[in-house]
């Protein structure tokens, strides 16, 4: 099974180390949380 990643919130912050892991790994499983009903909405 390949690495993992489990990143709570998905606002700026969130987003960001999200796409960062995924250029250092294009293998991660990338799971967000978010409590609201939507993602990051920043450019
Ligand atoms: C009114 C306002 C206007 C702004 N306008 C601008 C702008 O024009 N330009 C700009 O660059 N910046 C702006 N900002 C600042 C910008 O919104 C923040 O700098 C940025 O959103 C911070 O990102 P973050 O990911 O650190 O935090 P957040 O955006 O707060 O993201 C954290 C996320 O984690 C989620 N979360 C928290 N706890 C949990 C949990 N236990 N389980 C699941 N999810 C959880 C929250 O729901 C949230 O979605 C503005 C801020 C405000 C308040």
């Amino acid at each position: 099974m390949g690495k993992r990643v489990v990143i709570i919130g998905a606002g700026a912050g969130g987003a960001s180390v999200a796409a960062e892991a995924r250029r250092g790994d294009s293998s991660l499983s990338i799971t967000m949380i978010e409590q609201r009903g939507q993602v990051s909405v920043a450019a």
